[in-house]
């Protein structure tokens, strides 16, 4: 087996592969507006009432029409998932991974056909869509890898006439409900390192973002997945989130998405219900408010590039989004300028121009949310750039800075989701680390200084799941950079990490006398 090694992103200054995406975006420009069935045990079920996931650059484009699951569907889906687990737990663990790598050089061949539908429905630029579609693949190359490692359990010690093992087995059926933010590659993530160890599943995905997940489903189909190992019933999160989240016979949960739900989850999951003989397993990756700390001694200009790069690719939507700099106040006004300079020259618009740097984002209800954050920032700091929005055709907000704010107030403090970034001035090193560490999250943060001593401090004091030195924020890459966050953040389930499979299984000691 060819060691695991991250999928290369696409140079697009290279015109074949401008020429190639250009073709994912006519096969996709071909498929869009068609209806989409659920999937439940491997049957496609379409129902009358849908939900319409349409381009956010372009509200009257529709990407997909798709079957909406309610109670009844997810029960039936349940069900399937039930009667799926008892073979599928038996296949082997390497038949298993095998659908992961097939599932890989399948969307490897359709690299830009995903990437570009992820432009559509999910309003990504060209190279964060590359990113989105590449991370998918890393996820079955190293899950799949992650897998066979795991397959004969660890090593335990047995005394003389004693043989000890220690195994892992499969857990039962999980519910996967997954954000529209890495629409690809966290959809896909979650569901196949629930799959691959075993386990069957019921895909919730984000309503905004359906179709990507339904043409993945495809894929696993097509590369030997048998019938009601995943099954896809998208819906409202309500309604059949909170069912199958109380459902008895759910074995596990793994959501990623926002503090609120999160929580929310977190509480219906630890009641027990009659019929259910476990403790629901919770895996729960949540918000951010990430920060970039830059010390005096540093290279600004590399501050800068990073505070903007960070904080407004993908117009801000990642968790790991940089929405908050910290800067000693030595350079406090150099870095504000430079980064005021740069957000400046930034390009915005619709996504299927290669030349816009920043897209809409996502929805109606996130254009209201961040304008109305903007507000908010208006009464607490200094505006000195952006600060319109204009959503008549997509939701377009133009990428804002707050400066001078208290590291107390909301723009500081609340996730906002959005090209919208913070910056609060610190009297030295150690304080700017302080005030990183203020807010109730502990995802992502950055540090940006040549002084060894402050790296060191930094290590250990900057509470945070990702804590990047001399670079931006965002950007993971899995298998090299494991994710996932502290406090408010989640459960630290490290997604890409030697470690994340066996939060999907559990350990079996077996112990014979010889
Ligand atoms: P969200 O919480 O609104 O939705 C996430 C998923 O939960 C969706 O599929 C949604 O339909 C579903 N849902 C909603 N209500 C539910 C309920 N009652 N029961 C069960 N499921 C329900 O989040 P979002 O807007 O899709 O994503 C953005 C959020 O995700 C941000 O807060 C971001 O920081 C976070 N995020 C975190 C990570 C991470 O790894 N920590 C990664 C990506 C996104």
């Amino acid at each position: 087996m060819i060691p695991y090694k991250h999928e290369p992103f696409t140079d697009f200054s290279i015109e074949s592969n401008r020429n190639a995406y250009l073709e994912g975006l006519k096969t996709v420009e071909a498929y869009l507006g068609q209806d989409y069935p659920l999937i439940i045990g491997g049957e496609r079920v379409m129902t009358e009432d849908k939900i319409v996931s349409f381009n956010p650059a372009d509200k009257e484009e529709i990407v997909g029409r798709v079957s909406k699951s309610n109670k009844d569907l997810a029960e039936k889906a349940m069900q399937s998932a039930l009667e799926a687990f008892k073979t599928w737990k038996k296949v082997k663990p390497e038949v298993r991974a095998d659908v992961l790598f097939k599932a890989a050089a399948i969307i490897r061949r359709r690299k830009h056909e995903f990437s570009a539908l992820l432009t559509k429905e999910a309003g990504k630029p060209w190279n964060e869509a590359d990113a989105d579609t590449a991370e998918a693949i890393d996820f079955l190359e190293y899950y799949g890898r992650q897998m066979l490692r795991l397959k004969d359990g660890m090593p335990v010690e047995s005394r003389p006439g004693e043989y000890n093992r220690y195994d892992y087995i499969p857990l039962g059926v999980g519910v996967v409900i997954s954000p529209w933010n890495f629409a690809f590659a966290i959809m896909a993530g979650t569901t196949v390192a629930a799959m691959v160890t075993g386990n069957t599943v019921l895909l919730k995905p984000a309503s905004t973002t359906p179709v990507v997940a339904y043409k993945f489903i495809e894929v696993l189909e097509e590369a030997g997945m048998p019938a009601g190992v995943v099954n896809y019933i998208p819906g409202p999160g309500g309604e059949v989130g909170d069912y199958l989240v109380d459902h008895p016979q759910t074995r596990f949960i793994s959501f990623t998405g926002s503090r609120a739900v999160g929580l929310r989850i977190a509480e219906r999951s630890s009641k027990v219900n009659e019929g259910q003989i476990w403790m629901k397993r919770l895996i729960a990756e949540m918000g951010g408010k990430d920060t970039m700390v830059v010390d005096k001694e540093a290279d600004l200009e590399l501050a800068a590039q990073s505070i903007v790069k960070s904080a407004f690719s993908f117009s801000g939507q990642k968790c790991s989004a940089a929405s908050r700099a910290v800067i000693v106040e030595d350079v406090y006004d150099q870095v504000v300028d430079r980064v005021i300079e740069l957000t400046g020259e930034l390009t915005i618009g619709n996504p299927v121009d290669q030349n816009n740097f920043m897209g809409p984002v996502i929805d109606s209800a996130a254009f209201k949310k961040i304008t109305d954050y903007i507000e908010i920032g208006k009464e607490e700091g200094r505006l000195v750039a952006g600060g319109t929005g204009d959503d008549s055709t997509g939701y377009f907000v133009n990428p804002t800075i707050f400066a001078d704010l208290d590291p107390n107030s909301r723009i500081m403090q609340e996730e906002i989701f959005g090209p919208v970034i913070g910056i609060s001035k610190a009297k030295d090193f150690t304080e700017a680390i302080e005030i990183a560490n203020n807010t109730e999250y502990g995802l992502t943060g950055a540090v940006i200084t040549n002084n060894r001593e402050h790296l060191e401090q930094a290590r250990e004091d900057f509470h945070v799941g990702n804590l990047y030195f001399n670079r931006g924020c965002t950007g993971a890459i899995v298998g090299y950079q494991p994710f996932g966050g502290f406090n408010m953040s989640g459960t630290d389930s490290k997604a890409g990490g030697p470690d994340y499979l066996t939060l999907h299984m559990q350990a079996k000691t077996t112990s014979e006398m010889l």
